[in-house]
């Protein structure tokens, strides 16, 4: 018993009593051999009861040492079934104090350890005034323990009125009851801190949160605002393209159109969208691609930024439009390459046709319709070149109207505008190939210059014009002998490869002189000059 008494932690004792409650035995060091436990409470159970079950006793103050103990004792019997003694064991009320106490219950924990009828074994912090006393009538035992084995709670104390996290469990083997609490502040202190790091740490988190959310709240809002002007942007240029009346179009490297303005239905009566992707010199006239060829050349090799092109548009069943272009070459902004071309084009056909009819009131005589002096004269230029290099001869007739003068005089000035017209009309009617220039070459003089034809073809052709004029009869009854109007007709040829020499004046000058020598021999005549 001694040796068992030894052993760590030391807190046992063991005894054994006669059946008079007399000490026979203990692991004491020396048995006091005067002193009873018969007075004792379990003794007298034991005595009184067969029961061999072991039992626990209420805490007590032990005689051998003057501490509180818990007894833990067994009834022993003879062979015969007589009451023999008791054998006690006892445990240090301390030594609970001491295992207890090392659980952190806080300062207003507590644990306390009860037998199941609710008489409290033993306590820490211990009250010796509660030592022994029974609280059956807790809760715990009253309504908690005959529910459940194991339970938490939250209790406030009958013992200090602490509201406390109350943990309990009864023992399996024995009839023991170990309750624990720690009070409510100490049991949530913890969670207390760790809330409030915790807060602060969510309202960091929060805080840089919120900061980055500003922070890309602004960048999209910022990022809106450029997309926002861009669209504006592309649109006020979208608008200008689209409500142009000139159409724009975009070219890339391949000569195709990638993008073209509604102005194209209005302007080739062809939708925008059936232009995409169809080469850009599609329907030009195949006089003018070549011009518009180099153009694109020179823009290719940068040799131009930009160039204005007009050229004819050939399109099925419409008639020919004349069409303007500004065409620009565009780089990638990025690499400064040569990416395409802009064009603006527009429609300049009323222009042309303007420019054209101004072109030749230019060079027409506005009274006979025939070509005026400042044609005639290029005319003569061109032909006189064309001759040289050709080697052809050119014939030169020069009329002028017999006796106009008085004819003015006697039928009056509109009349002779009348005569001028029906002289021309017979100079004009003398025209055979696509070369030969009839022309009104001052008052009623007019010319006739016929390429490729030599002095004898333009005497024949000067016959036959002074014939004609006869014919029409126009009376004029101061052109003694004839009657009617008349002309007289200087014929002049030259073969300007071999008379390079002379030039183009001379050949008029000659024609002058055989139409002078005309006049006197008595007019409405051809003379050939010498
Ligand atoms: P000749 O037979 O010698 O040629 O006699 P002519 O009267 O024709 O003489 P000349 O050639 O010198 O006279 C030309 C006249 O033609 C002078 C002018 O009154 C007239 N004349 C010139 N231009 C016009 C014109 O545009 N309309 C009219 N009605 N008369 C013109
Ligand atoms: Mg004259
Ligand atoms: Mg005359």
């Amino acid at each position: 018993m001694r040796r068992e008494a030894e052993r760590p932690p030391g807190a046992l004792s063991f005894f054994v009593y006669g059946a008079d409650g007399g000490w026979l035995a203990s692991s004491l060091p020396q048995t006091p051999g005067s002193m009873s436990n018969a007075d004792r409470e379990y003794f007298r159970r034991h005595r009184e009861s067969a029961d061999p079950q072991p039992y626990l006793g209420p805490l007590v103050i032990s005689r051998s040492r003057g501490k509180w103990i818990l007894t833990l004792s067994r009834r022993v019997q003879a062979s015969d079934g007589r009451f023999a003694g008791v054998v006690l064991a006892t445990i240090d009320a301390e030594y609970f104090s001491g295992f207890f106490s090392r659980f952190e219950l806080g300062r207003d924990g507590a644990a306390a350890l009860f037998r199941t009828d609710g008489t409290l074994l033993t306590r820490q912090p211990f009250i010796e005034s509660q030592a022994g006393r029974n609280f059956a009538d807790l809760a715990l035992f009253r309504q908690l323990l005959p529910r459940a084995p194991a339970g938490t709670n939250w209790i406030t104390s009958p013992f200090d009125g602490v509201t406390r996290l109350n943990s309990y469990r009864r023992a399996e083997r024995y009839p023991l009851v170990i309750a624990v609490a720690v009070s409510e502040q100490e049991a949530l202190a913890v969670w207390r801190r760790e809330i409030v790091i915790r807060s602060l740490a969510t309202a960091l988190v929060m805080v840089v949160i919120g900061f980055l959310g500003l922070r890309i709240s602004r960048q999209a809002q910022r990022r809106h605002q450029v997309e926002k002007a861009l669209a504006e942007s592309e649109g006020s240029f979208r608008l200008l393209a689209e409500n142009s009346s000139d159409m724009v179009s975009r070219i890339n490297l391949e000569g195709k159109r990638t993008y073209v303005s509604p102005a194209a239905e209005r302007l080739l009566g062809l939708a925008a969208a059936t232009l995409i992707g169809r080469p850009a010199n599609e329907f030009i006239d195949a006089e003018d691609q070549p011009a518009v060829e180099q153009a694109m050349g020179r823009l290719r090799t940068g040799e131009l930024r930009e160039a204005t092109v007009t050229f004819r548009l050939h399109r099925a069943g419409q008639e020919t439009l004349w069409l303007e272009s500004a065409i620009r070459t565009t780089h990638d902004p990025r690499t400064g390459e040569a990416d395409g071309a802009v064009a603006v084009s527009r429609d300049v056909t009323e222009r042309r046709l303007l420019e054209q009819r101004l072109a030749e009131l230019a060079s027409t005589d506005g009274l006979t319709g025939l070509a005026n002096r400042r044609a005639f004269d290029d005319a003569l230029q061109q032909e006189w070149r064309r001759s040289t290099r050709t080697g052809q001869p050119l014939s030169l007739l020069l009329l002028d109207v017999d006796r106009f003068k008085q004819y003015n005089d006697s039928y009056g000035h509109q009349q002779g505008d009348e005569c001028l017209k029906a002289v021309a009309l017979a100079v004009r009617s003398m025209i055979r190939r696509a070369g030969d220039v009839a022309a009104r070459y001052g008052g009623e003089e007019m010319v006739l210059l016929l390429p490729n034809t030599a002095t004898t073809g333009g005497e024949e052709v000067a016959e036959k014009l002074r014939a004609a004029l006869q014919a029409q009869r126009l009376p004029h009854a101061a052109n003694i002998p004839f009657g009617v109007v008349t002309a007289s007709i200087g014929v002049a040829g030259v073969t300007p490869e071999l008379q390079a020499e002379i030039g183009p004046g001379a050949l008029v000058a000659a024609a002058d002189s055989a139409l002078y020598r005309a006049k006197h021999e008595g007019r409405n005549r051809v003379v050939l000059a010498t």
